[in-house]
């Protein structure tokens, strides 16, 4: 493992946008602006607490509440926010339902724009370049390296966020799950699904 970063900064396992935000944090930190314990604090609440887990209780509701499923599709910031998901990068939500006919994908072409408050943080592969350029112009070869194959007839619609709207994915409701439990149905909700590169889990 090359050690000397002077010499070799290509090595680095930093990328450069991590190296700013790192030399960013520093700056604020020695002036006093950040208390690295704050930060660590907000890091530490988006791996741990908030995550997929909780988007997922968002469609294991809508499948089976048809009135919070309308409020949705009407409202997905109070409808989420009814469940106590609000913050920073969720404050314009809007819910997009896949049907037999539609299915719903989501990008940040311009960087990583992502609904941090229902699905935590996102996946790096979210943010890399290959993805947020292929999503839109060949997203059915995406979804098929995701393990997706649609129907031919389906319609794939790919939406790209903006830093005023982010997208929840609301995926199809497996057959055979009728008569499940939310919690149950919330088991089955994959972070993919919710992005619209998978599917919601087939029963087990
Ligand atoms: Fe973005």
């Amino acid at each position: 493992m090359p050690h000397d970063d002077h010499d070799h900064p290509h090595n680095s396992e930093l990328s450069p946008i991590e190296l700013r935000v790192r030399a960013l944090e520093s700056i604020l930190v020695e002036k006093g602006y950040v208390d690295p314990a704050a930060v660590d604090a907000i890091i530490q609440t988006y791996e741990t607490e908030i995550g997929p887990h909780r988007g997922a209780r968002v469609v294991a509701k809508a499948w089976t509440d048809p009135a919070f499923a309308d409020w949705l599709k009407r409202d997905a910031s109070a409808a989420i926010a009814s469940l106590g998901y609000t913050g920073r990068q969720g404050e314009h939500m809007v819910a997009l339902f896949n049907t037999p006919y539609l299915h719903n994908m989501v990008v940040c072409t311009l960087c990583s724009c992502y609904p941090w408050p229902v699905l935590g943080l996102p996946p790096v592969w979210y943010k890399s370049p290959p993805y947020r350029a292929r999503a839109v112009k060949e997203p059915r070869t995406v979804l098929a390296e995701f393990g997706v194959t649609l129907p031919e007839g389906k319609e794939v619609r790919v939406w790209d966020s903006t830093a005023e709207m982010r997208y929840l994915v609301i995926p199809e409701r497996p057959a055979g799950t009728g008569g499940w439990s939310e919690e149950q149905l919330a088991a089955i909700v994959t972070r993919d699904s919710m992005i619209g590169t998978g599917v919601a889990g087939a029963p087990t």
